[in-house]
């Protein structure tokens, strides 16, 4: 049986625990290894529940489907006798989108960033204004020494930003109640994907929105201040990062208590895998507060799938290193999808040839993400990542070799995944 939160008292939803982790991945062959880290994360009193996630541009460029999601969660909860709430995400769904997700998912993340300074008609806009007005001037949040300075004109730059993108997440919010009752999901709402990243005075509006919508979301993905490379470490300023992220933790805080939004709202996090620099931070701050935190890290494990066909030699290793090849060629294709979210220099990838004389250590230590490591290359890492295109196209051949080397590949998921992302977050 789910756990239930309450929303004004009344409608019960199905309750998102405290700590979540979106693991999910390209190829649906690591739910195994990544259940499993969840599971040694549980076996030392960190209790995380598993979020399998993946959006819909992923199911396309990998032909899969949100059916193969949900078996792919099932069976590993299934074979590993997990016990406690699981979730298959639709990420990053929209109206044009959500459809084939509706029956196998149970947490539904609804991207708006394409929505932000869409027009609203003037008259729920005044509205909404009226609403909001009442927070201008000084708007002191509990925790936080210095008020914001809320003028006039601001709110209404602010409104105009996202009072649109809120409503379309209202619309996708009442679109997927149509279909399923609202307490056996968890909404989530993204706007991540965007240029700007929002202020916690800009959140603080934005929850007010929500509320004013009336959509009960659990989580929250802001995009927040500095760069979220795929697949690599935080760059910005982090001193700005912890400011933000404490006061966004503290604006969630209080809407929860003023508005009666969830209880248990918490911040998501996405491009969240690699993020060493501030997981510290982040893990420090949620439990100084006494939060929760869903982070999305799926993306990556398909690189420790291309560690393991590395290190298991022959055939494997070559497989590898002729992904690295064509992703190479294809750099510029394969990159402008995710313009905003890598930093790749051509000039210092290694060429395909000298690759080609690299044994399955060199290569693995050049892209697994050790950042002190002398092999590690950044920008090696990233086209790879950005690589699964190429790998989706050999089909049948990289799904085999992956199963052939389960227990290799395997061992590189969940330590990645433990040692390198939960350890760090949670301090253990
Ligand atoms: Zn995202």
């Amino acid at each position: 049986m789910p756990n239930f939160v309450f929303v004004h008292g009344k409608l019960k939803l199905m309750k998102l625990e405290k700590y979540s982790f979106g693991i999910g991945d390209r190829f649906g062959q690591q739910g195994n290894a990544q259940l499993s880290a969840v599971m040694e994360a549980a076996a030392r009193g960190i209790e995380i529940v598993p979020v399998w996630n993946k959006s819909n541009r992923e199911h396309q460029n990998i032909h899969s489907s949100p059916a193969d999601t949900r078996r792919e969660a099932d069976e590993a909860v299934k074979k590993l006798q997990w016990k406690q709430h699981y979730y298959v995400d639709a990420d990053h769904i929209n109206l044009d989108t959500v459809d084939p997700f509706l029956k196998h998912s149970n947490f539904f993340t609804l991207d708006v960033a394409g929505f932000l300074g869409r027009e609203v008609p003037d008259a729920e806009m005044q509205k909404f204004l009226e609403i909001a007005s009442g927070y201008t001037g000084q708007l002191q949040i509990p925790g936080i020494s210095e008020p914001f300075q809320v003028s006039g004109e601001a709110l209404k730059e602010i409104v105009r930003n996202f009072l649109g993108a809120v409503r379309e997440a209202a619309s996708i919010y009442q679109y997927i109640t149509s279909t399923k009752e609202a307490g056996r999901f968890v909404a989530e709402i993204s706007m991540d994907e965007v240029e700007n990243p929002q202020t916690p005075t800009e959140l603080f509006f934005i929850l007010l929105m929500i509320n004013h919508f009336d959509i009960p979301v659990q989580t929250i993905a802001p995009k927040f201040t500095g760069r979220f490379n795929k697949g690599v470490d935080y760059v910005g300023d982090v001193v700005q990062f912890r400011k933000e992220f404490e006061e966004d933790l503290l604006v969630i805080d209080h809407a929860v208590r003023s508005f009666g939004l969830p209880e248990n709202l918490k911040l998501s996090v996405h491009s969240g895998s690699d993020k060493f620099t501030i997981y510290p931070i982040m893990g420090e701050l949620v439990r100084k507060h006494n939060k929760g935190i869903h982070v999305k890290t799926a993306g990556t494990t398909w690189l420790e799938e291309v560690i393991g066909l590395a290190l298991s030699g022959n055939e494997a290793l070559q497989m590898a290193k002729t992904i690295y090849a064509r992703a190479y060629q294809r750099r510029e294709e394969l990159c402008a999808p995710y313009a905003t979210v890598i930093d790749i220099d051509p000039d210092a990838l290694p060429e395909p040839a000298s690759v080609r004389q690299w044994n399955g250590e060199k290569f693995a230590n050049t892209l697994r993400h050790v950042p002190d490591h002398p092999d590690y290359h950044p920008g090696f890492r990233q086209l790879i990542h950005v690589g699964y295109k190429v790998a989706a196209e050999m089909g049948d051949a990289f799904i085999d070799m992956v199963r052939k080397h389960h227990e290799v590949v395997g061992e590189q998921v969940k330590t990645n995944l433990y040692e390198r992302h939960i350890r760090l977050l949670f301090g253990i």
